[in-house]
């Protein structure tokens, strides 16, 4: 090559990728064929929706992937006729990291031990050639451009730079040629590359030529026996013949019972760039007024980028008739399933189909509404078929799909039966569904309960839960951030309504010798009650004997209208406006400190024990008082006197 050559330096974390990779993914080495040819796969679906878009027909070749060999120089090389690079994309796609996920992989990798494992989350894509080759050299020119403005972009294994120079091409593509390290030959085999391509990439849609021979052997001796005169060798000899190794047809388009596990799971690492395997998936056709089919993956793990709403990677690939359209089509899929991967193929939208024109389009609608069932149905499964995973899911995704209760609403019962709780009755772990708390519950009980809380323990011991563990009643605790916002969307589940045990009344299984025992009881403290209420008037709106307490001595309350305690303090630390709504503190009569109240003969040491119960009900609930210092020194004088 006579012509300039030009340096680039690898930004710092590039050569810092690159080392990691080699090092870290040595026994995935082969990964780096699935990954060049996933690259040819996106490069030629490019290429053929750019020909369909602008009426292009001067494509001579198909569309295709071919791989040589070549043993005596250790050369291995992967062409495809897609949509290319110029100069600028040779340097900004290899070059530097444009997708965030690696960025922030980088960020990452000094931090964390497991660097194999969170390597192999992001997907490596073109770099895992570094972990085979000493010389990696990729000559590409893009689409339209003229056939003299190809550039090859050259890198040495180890070294911080690369080099780009002018070259030519005879057609529209890329070249990716590698010098494979003495370690790595035995990728220069072709029984070897034919199992690994098999294996990995027989998902992809174009055909994957395969080099017959390897070049070296075109020369050897016993095929040119019969011919009395070898002199000039034909050059179709010279020029290596090609056998196509996969189906070559798109995956979704095949049957079910034709796809082998593993395809399933190379294409869904090629279409989600993770690198473990789903732990589901749904294949389907839909035949009728509407056309499309697909496949709807379950990843097992989680995207870094989960609990952002607004900067998700989410959304499925949409093709029509084949022909690929886009990337993470957020349209196609509610986002409280933005952990769903896949593909959908309509046979409806038009090949020009913009993000604007699939917001508005009814076929949109259509194939949301049969994915968002689809995912359910699979999540169903899921539950029935393998319980325990489903719970790892749940761990994982539970989460997300609460959200769904609030956005769905045509969804919201199948979405409340997949949801999983702690209750009193369980441990920590969320394994119970609403329908077995339903299924358990006894014929007297008419309500589903639950409590809400910052944490399980402060849930699980709550005063509130009280009498509810007195009479055995199941409670659910709740204790996600998000459990706020989900309750005040599950009204109903099974006819049964959602009632919070620390609100408004709980006539739960309450016989008429307890209802006059109480009514006995606010007489004798009508007095006690009345000061309390005094001393506490700029906190409190009333103060009254509990049904709810049998260990602690006061407990707060909302009625079943208002705002919770809970929800106000997430809604206050977000810096927004509450209601001024005031609780009502509830005593326990039956409890000595109550007792000693009733008792009580100064006026002060009332007030004490006063702010003293109303002080225990706001921190056993994780409350915050206005007023700690107050709160202390009634306390402490209380102490003193046992001293
Ligand atoms: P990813 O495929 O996840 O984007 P890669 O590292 O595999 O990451 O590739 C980086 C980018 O380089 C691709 O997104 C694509 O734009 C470009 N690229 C790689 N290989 C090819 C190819 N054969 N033809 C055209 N572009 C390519
Ligand atoms: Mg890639």
């Amino acid at each position: 090559m006579s012509q300039q050559s030009t340096k680039h330096e690898f930004r710092a974390e590039i050569s810092q990728l690159l080392n990691l990779v080699a090092n870290s993914l040595y026994g995935d080495a082969q990964i780096f064929i699935r990954e060049l040819i996933s690259n040819s796969s996106d490069a030629l679906e490019k290429a053929r929706q750019h020909n369909i878009l602008t009426g292009s027909t001067s494509q001579e070749d198909p569309f295709q992937i071919k791989v040589s060999f070549d043993k005596d120089k250790s050369e291995l090389t992967f062409v495809d006729n897609g949509c290319g690079m110029n100069q600028t994309e040779l340097v900004e796609f290899l070059g530097t990291v444009a997708n965030s996920g690696t960025s922030n992989l980088i960020k990452q990798l000094s931090s964390k031990s497991e660097k194999h494992e969170l390597i192999g989350q992001f997907g490596v894509g073109f770099y895992s050639t570094f972990i085979v080759a000493k010389t990696v050299e990729v000559t590409s020119l893009k689409q339209g451009d003229d056939p003299k403005n190809a550039t090859m972009w050259r890198a040495v294994t180890g070294e911080n730079s690369y080099e780009t120079m002018p070259a030519e091409m005879e057609q529209s593509g890329t070249i990716v040629r590698l010098i494979l390290k003495d370690e790595h030959k035995e990728y220069l085999d072709r029984w070897k590359l034919e199992q690994v391509i098999t294996k990995y990439s027989d998902y992809i849609s174009f055909p994957i030529m395969l080099e017959k021979q390897p070049i070296d052997e075109s020369s050897d001796d016993s095929e040119t026996d019969d011919k009395s005169d070898a002199v000039v060798e034909e050059p179709s000899e010279q020029s290596p013949e090609w056998e196509q190794v996969n189906h070559a047809s798109a995956i979704w388009t095949r049957q079910r019972k034709d796809i082998s596990e593993e395809d399933y799971q190379s294409f869904y690492k090629h279409i989600s760039h993770d690198s473990e395997n789903p732990s589901r998936w749904s294949h389907f056709k839909i035949e009728g007024k509407q056309e499309f089919s697909g496949i709807l993956y379950l990843p097992s793990k989680a995207p870094w980028d989960l609990a952002y709403r607004d900067k998700r990677t989410g959304g499925l690939k949409l093709f029509v008739q084949r022909v690929f359209i886009m990337d993470e089509a957020d349209q196609l899929i509610p986002i409280y399933l933005r952990f769903i991967k896949g593909v959908i193929d309509s046979n409806d939208l038009p090949l020009n189909v913009s993000r604007e024109i699939l917001q508005n389009s009814r076929a949109t609608q259509t194939i949301k509404q049969t994915v968002t069932k689809r995912v359910l149905t699979m999540l169903e499964d899921f539950a029935k078929d393998t319980p325990d995973d489903y719970l790892k899911f749940w761990k994982t995704f539970g989460n997300t799909l609460k959200e769904g209760v609030g956005e769905d609403f045509s969804n919201k019962d199948r979405l409340l039966g997949l949801m999983r709780f702690s209750s009193n009755k369980t441990d920590k772990e969320q394994t119970l569904s609403l329908a077995d708390y339903v299924a358990r519950m006894p014929e007297t009980q008419k309500k589903i309960y639950y409590i809400i809380a910052d944490s399980y323990e402060s849930a699980a011991n709550s005063p509130h839960l009280e009498v509810f563990k007195k009479k055995d009643i199941e409670v659910l605790l709740l204790h996600d951030q998000i459990d706020e916002w989900l309750v005040s969307h599950m009204n109903q589940f099974e006819e049964k309504t959602f009632q919070s045990v620390a609100k408004g009344e709980i006539a739960e299984d309450e016989s008429e010798a307890d209802k006059q025992a109480l009514e006995e009881k606010t007489k004798q403290f009508d007095s006690v009650l009345k000061q309390a209420k005094e001393i506490l008037s700029d906190r409190v709106k009333d103060v009254m004997l509990s049904k709810r307490l049998t260990d602690s001595p006061s407990c707060l309350t909302v009625a079943d209208n208002e705002m919770s305690n809970h929800l106000k303090r997430m809604l206050q630390d977000a810096g927004q406006a509450v209601p001024d709504v005031k609780p009502t503190l509830e005593l326990n009569p039956e409890h000595s400190f109550v007792e000693k109240l009733h008792n009580e003969t100064s006026d002060e040491a009332f007030e004490k024990w006063v702010n003293f119960l109303y002080g225990q009900a706001v921190i056993s609930e994780s409350g915050q008082l206005a007023d700690p210092v107050t709160y202390i020194k009634s306390v402490n004088r209380l102490l003193e006197d046992l001293i």
